[in-house]
């Protein structure tokens, strides 16, 4: 069994944190493959280390004095390099750092330095052997990971049956120059390396224990997910929180190797298992016909109506090019007969929306041109709900013996998802009417 594990900037903050990270490394002999982040926020009023770096490469750009932001930044790992009695040679460290910063600039690298230095930190703690992420994740010129390249590299400087050390968020491209993923891209690391080696399961360690079946500020101590597919997890996210970056999940998608998502502050806690297929592990342990409920308020409905138009080929195409002309992204569009409803975040439509009124009117003539805010979508997830006859009429029926008015309803022809959209008043009763009667009563049972 090899497990590559990554840890999140919240998991490395600080010396506490470290060691924490060391007994979740030492309880387990499988846990080979270490990926950390740049340390993080150890609280509110913290700073990201990889945010200080950004900005400190502001102030050089801008021919700002860069000592005050760089100075926090020497602090958090000397602080760390202390507590810990690591022996690193920070001084030399920064000394390179700052020399090459102010002597050609180059944002990558400098960005780069947060993962570097906290994984050389907790290399020498863990006894580990540290291994840079610019010698063995291998990017091309288009910027894509190189699987092969990275795979060869991995094997000529990993040590057989020693644990390493890896920073996540950067690796190198062919002439060797250092280049950064997106922000939150140290996931990203884990599930490349995960790929490559064929690992048993990547365990992505964060501050929360999983995800949980519905927002916790809405329903009070909500269950946990134990198990997720990757398409329910993309329909839970595509409206709430997202705990892991949205790249990560392909390099380890096709071979099903499970993402576990744990809380490094409560390392008994099983979290989350994502993985591609749960076929398996569901017949043992069937699951909840619904894995989460999730949403977002503030929506605006643009509805347009016109008699005859639903037989005019390319009538909704010329519609929707109109948003895509302001760049406005669609959530939804309900169609029907001579009826199209466009939905799409309130915000997103803030500057353009009479524009974009203006056009419909001009272009379309429409019968009818009318515009709802304040609408909220509750999105109901389940692969258990596949194939069950009633489903979405066991919801509806929740919804009308509580007083919920529908405006809109959307099934997806998976079955994973039922989208329904309410008034933003009516969201919060909306999620913990679908909670208590699927998940809470459910688990009575
Ligand atoms: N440190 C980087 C960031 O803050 C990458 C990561 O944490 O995954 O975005």
């Amino acid at each position: 069994m090899i497990k590559v594990v990554k840890f999140g900037g919240s998991s490395v903050a600080n010396s506490t944190q470290f060691r924490k990270v060391k007994n979740i490394i030492d309880s387990d002999e499988s846990r080979k493959f270490i990926v950390t982040s740049a340390c993080g926020k150890e609280s509110h009023e913290d700073h990201k280390i990889t945010d200080l770096l950004y900005l400190c490469e502001a102030h050089v750009r801008y021919g700002v004095s860069h000592e005050p932001v760089f100075d926090l930044i020497k602090n958090k790992y000397y602080g760390i390099k202390e507590d810990l009695g690591l022996t690193i040679d920070l001084d030399r460290e920064f000394e390179m750092i700052e020399k090459q910063m102010l002597r050609d600039l180059n944002t990558d690298f400098l960005v780069s330095r947060g993962e570097y230095l906290t994984a050389r930190c907790l290399a020498e703690y863990l006894g580990a052997d540290f291994v840079d992420a610019a010698e063995v994740i291998a990017f091309r010129y288009d910027g894509s990971v190189d699987t092969e390249r990275t795979k060869e590299m991995l094997q000529r400087k990993v040590r057989k049956d020693h644990k390493v050390v890896i920073p996540g968020f950067y690796g190198a491209l062919p002439n060797g120059v250092i280049k950064v993923m997106t922000r939150g891209g140290s996931d990203i690391t884990g599930s490349v390396l995960a790929n490559v080696i064929d690992a048993d399961i990547y365990e992505n360690w964060t501050d929360v224990s999983g995800f949980l079946v519905a927002d916790p500020r809405i329903i009070d101590n909500p269950m946990r997910i134990p198990r997720i597919t990757y398409s329910e997890l993309r329909g839970m996210s595509y409206m709430g929180a997202n705990v892991l970056h949205d790249d990560a999940v392909f390099p380890v998608r096709s071979k099903n190797i499970p993402i576990n998502i744990r809380n490094t502050n409560d390392p008994d806690n099983p979290g989350t298992v994502i993985m591609n297929d749960c076929s398996e592990p569901d017949k043992v342990e069937p699951p909840h016909a619904v894995t989460g409920i999730t949403g977002r308020k503030d929506y605006t409905v643009i509805t347009l109506v016109k008699s005859h138009s639903s037989a005019e080929v390319g009538f909704l195409r010329r519609i929707l090019s109109i948003f895509e002309e302001y760049h406005v992204s669609i959530e939804s569009v309900p169609i029907t007969v001579d009826t199209f409803s466009i939905i799409v975040q309130t915000k997103a439509v803030d500057q353009c929306l009479y524009e974009i009124v203006g056009r419909l009117k001009k272009e379309f003539q429409p019968d009818d041109l009318k515009i709802e805010d304040h609408l909220a979508l509750v999105a109901v997830v389940g692969r258990g709900m596949k194939q069950v006859p009633g489903m979405s009429g066991r919801f509806l029926s929740e919804f009308g013996r509580n007083h919920i008015n529908i405006k809109i309803i959307n099934q997806s022809s998976d079955e994973l998802s039922i989208v329904v959209g309410v008034e933003n008043r009516d969201f919060e009763k909306a999620i913990r009417c679908i909670y208590d009667k699927f998940i809470a009563e459910e688990n009575k049972r």
